[in-house]
């Protein structure tokens, strides 16, 4: 077999793969329908700083601010997080994904912007060395290869306007089942001066235009945005689940990042998730090539590494997509005068239940 891989799709899964497995010296071809990939940018970028810097890309460049906190909103209740240190930066995606081209290619990885791979040349390239498929949501290749459909996803809806804010630390998140069942509603400090708003839902009894625009109709919302200007509006959508296949070892094709549903339930981010899922997936690529190592080892690690979270996070999403506006209010007035808030500020971990048990445990030992 030839020690070659083609990924298809140069968003951020595809491009950390890239470049890590450039970085060993592995010969990669990255493909994307798109002139410039990552645009129009349709998500937001809110990301972890343990987690960016788990997926060892130079980020700094791109951050646009830094978030300290949460306001969780739940009818007429209101919990705050708010930490001493900084927990998220706000990345601005277009310079984010610039970034990881940039670095892709200078680690050695060949691109090929502009370029649509069909499913017939799908097939030939897995019959020349191994095929990625980090194509999306949507993934062709995932379709191709019957990998399995995404069992659940959300739509989303976001726009950015400029305005001024009071609050540029935190970000608001709204708990409402009959506007956001499946997801929430949010709304983000993306800079100084520009705030995004956004919602995701489960498909089917709204669109998420219509979704959107009864969400900034709430009196807290409409009032943010009397004065603002609107910048930009998209649609998209998010995959929730991780799909059932991620790998298919005879026809040496792997899936990571969206196509695969690597993607926090809880929240629907998916760069820490896909971008550490395509750092596993470079180290048994390369160890398919130098030892033999089945690919199929790359699930193996992947689901050792998240199931744990992904389980906690999918538990989450239940309770709120499903709770009441009455049940969602009680349990954050509890968690409140339990002290979950400062609890959560001290030890909070945005991706990683399981770190937030660590750190407890480990500070409660010391
Ligand atoms: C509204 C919204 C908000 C979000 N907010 C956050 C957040 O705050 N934090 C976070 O971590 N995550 C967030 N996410 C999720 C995050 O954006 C995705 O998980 C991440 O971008 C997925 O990256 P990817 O590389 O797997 O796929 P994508 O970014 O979708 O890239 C796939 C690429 O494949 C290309 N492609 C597809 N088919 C073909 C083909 N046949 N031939 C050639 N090219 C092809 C596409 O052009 C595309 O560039 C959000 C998502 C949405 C929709």
């Amino acid at each position: 077999m030839n020690k070659r891989v083609f990924i298809i799709g140069a968003g951020t899964a595809g491009l950390i793969l890239a470049r890590e497995l450039s970085k060993k010296g592995v010969d990669v071809e990255v493909f994307d329908q798109k002139k410039k990939p990552g645009i129009p940018v349709t998500a937001s970028g809110i990301i972890s700083i343990n987690g960016l810097r788990s997926i060892r890309t130079n980020y700094e460049e791109s951050v646009t601010n830094v978030l300290y906190g949460a306001m969780l909103h739940a009818g007429k209740s209101v919990m705050q997080i708010k930490a001493k240190k900084p927990i998220a930066y706000v990345v601005n995606r277009e310079k984010f994904n610039e970034v990881l081209l940039k670095e892709a290619k200078e680690a050695g990885a060949k691109i090929s912007l502009g370029k649509r791979i069909l499913e017939d040349e799908i097939q030939r390239l897995s019959e020349q060395g191994i095929l990625v498929g980090a194509d999306g949501a949507i993934s062709t290749v995932a379709k191709h290869f019957k990998m399995g459909k995404v069992e659940s996803y959300v739509l989303t809806y976001k726009a950015e306007y400029e305005t001024t804010l009071e609050d540029t630390k935190s970000v608001d998140l709204f708990f409402d089942k009959n506007i956001s069942a499946g997801l929430f509603g949010w709304l983000c400090p993306n800079s100084e001066r520009i705030l995004e708003v956004g919602i995701g839902i489960n498909p089917g009894r709204y669109n998420s235009k219509a979704a959107f625009e009864k969400f900034i109709l709430r009196e807290n919302i409409e009032n943010k945005l009397k004065n603002a200007t609107l910048l930009s509006e998209h649609a998209s959508i998010i995959p929730m689940k991780l799909r059932k296949k991620i790998v298919d070892e005879k026809n040496n094709v792997i899936l990571v990042g969206d196509s695969a549903g690597q993607v926090k339930p809880s929240t629907g981010g998916g760069i820490v998730f896909g971008g550490n899922a395509a750092i596993i997936a470079s180290e048994i690529i390369y160890k398919h090539f130098n030892k033999g190592t089945s690919l199929n080892e790359y699930e193996k690690l992947y689901k050792k590494k998240f199931v744990f979270d992904t389980r906690v996070h999918k538990l989450l999403n239940n309770f709120y997509s499903n709770a009441s506006e009455k049940s969602l209010s009680l349990t954050m007035r509890i968690l409140n005068n339990i002290g979950m808030s400062s609890f959560l500020s001290e030890y909070g971990d945005m991706d990683s239940p399981k770190a937030i048990l660590k750190n407890a445990i480990l500070r409660k030992r010391l």
